[in-house]
């Protein structure tokens, strides 16, 4: 073999497992892999995990802070408006730049996979065609999957739908909206439905903004589970945010969280940027608006997590590390029960795998060997200490590395490290 790591511990709660690489695939995962390779590295106490996949980025505006100013509200409103004076202002160049950079932050990070949406509402389609060079460069070592955003409502703007389906036929694999974000309740709706249309048409996914709003008023995710159910979209459908589930009355969300799993329509909360735009017209109490992931979850939902932003017109914040944003819905959701860390593991790594669809993705034999070695002994260590990420391999080379992190103590009689066990279990 060419690599084997030898006695990691996986995410799955496996300890002390031999992962055996060849050329560049997983070629064995066994205790105690009866092999030789050219190279081993010993994990004894590291988690060997797949890579980090975002499942909600916006990679067109990404690095962008402060152009042309900075949002002063704080509000997603006064960040679409921001974003509306830089966009006449875009060139090839600085989308380009501005992506690439940020790639090469996720890659040392373990990141290898992000889905991206690119707002499709400008008649240049500048964003798109930059978005679209950059997956090409960025394709050796991250996949990266794009949807065709229409920023500005798809019945705000005469060109929208048009513009939407060029950037399709240019490319786009996935179709995105944002029905809360229409003039009218009723335009959201059918919003939904010509987009859940185009996508069945044309055999595409779909991804939506979907009541990113405290409005429990607003329910466009209701539409968006009929429409997949109505055209057959089952399994192919994510409805982003969902923030406003936070807020409305349980009565109702007891009839919706059915009909969402049973349309096999996927959730994507953003903790980051739920936790810090939501809530803005609240004095106190102020509500988190992160949508109902334990709820969702325990209905047999499938649930990720994005990053959504990283220093542009709606976060100041950001690293471009998963494990930042799987630390902030521990935090939002409550999630602190040890099976629900686990979970807001699961939400940054295989559930953000299922929702992309992508290929050969997880940590057993025949699949590629994309992997991240942890300086963490489990999910519970890596988040809790947003764990360094030692190696980072795709396709079985190494593409980053990082110096473990090392502190000196000289102090006599400390007790040793502290590990937990995970015990199965509802999410709570
Ligand atoms: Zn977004």
């Amino acid at each position: 073999m060419d690599l084997i790591f030898r006695r990691v511990n996986l995410p799955d709660g496996r300890t002390r497992f031999d992962v055996g690489i060849e050329g560049d695939h997983i070629a064995a995962v066994e205790q105690e892999l009866r092999a030789t390779a050219h190279q081993e590295i010993d994990g004894t106490d590291r988690l060997l995990s797949p890579p980090f996949v975002d499942a909600h980025f916006h990679l067109d505006a990404t690095l962008s802070l402060g152009l042309p100013r900075m949002n002063r509200s704080g509000t997603l409103l006064e960040g679409i408006a921001l974003w509306g004076e830089l966009k006449p202002r875009l060139t090839h160049e600085s989308v380009i730049a501005r992506a690439l950079a940020y790639c090469d932050m996720a890659v040392a990070q373990g990141l290898l996979a992000i889905r991206s949406h690119v707002d499709t509402c400008d008649d240049r389609l500048l964003a798109v065609e930059s978005l679209l060079e950059v997956k090409r460069r960025v394709a050796p070592y991250i996949d990266l999957q794009l949807v065709a955003f229409p920023q500005d409502g798809l019945y705000r703007s005469a060109t929208a739908e048009r513009n939407l389906l060029r950037a399709l036929d240019m490319g786009v694999e996935v179709v995105g909206g944002i029905p809360h974000f229409e003039r009218t309740m009723a335009d959201g709706a059918a919003s939904v439905r010509r987009l859940c249309e185009i996508a069945a048409e044309r055999g595409l996914l779909v991804d939506m903004h979907c009541d990113e709003t405290d409005d429990p008023y607003s329910r466009h995710i209701e539409t968006l589970a009929a429409e997949s159910k109505r055209l057959g979209l089952n399994g192919r459908v994510v409805g982003s945010h969902l923030t406003s589930m936070h807020s409305m009355d349980n009565y109702y969300v007891s009839k919706l969280l059915p009909l969402i799993a049973d349309a096999g329509v996927a959730a994507v909360a953003n903790p980051l940027i739920n936790i810090t735009l939501q809530g803005r017209h609240d004095t106190y109490p102020k509500r988190r608006g992160l949508t109902r992931v334990p709820e969702l979850i325990n209905a047999g939902v499938t649930v990720a997590f994005g990053h959504d932003c990283v220093m542009d017109p709606w976060y100041a914040l950001g690293s471009g590390d998963m494990l930042d944003v799987a630390h902030m819905a521990v935090h939002v959701g409550h999630l602190t029960a040890l099976d629900s860390i686990r979970v807001c593991y699961d939400a940054v790594t295989v559930n953000a795998a299922k929702i992309l669809c992508l290929d050969r993705y997880g940590i057993v034999p025949g699949n590629y060997a994309d992997l991240v070695l942890l300086q963490a002994a489990d999910p519970f260590e890596a988040i809790r200490l947003k764990a360094t990420r030692l190696l980072v391999l795709r396709r079985g080379k190494v593409i980053a590395r990082t110096p473990e992190k090392v502190t000196d103590l000289e102090l006599p009689d400390r007790p040793g490290r502290v590990t937990m066990n995970f015990m199965p279990g509802s999410i709570g």
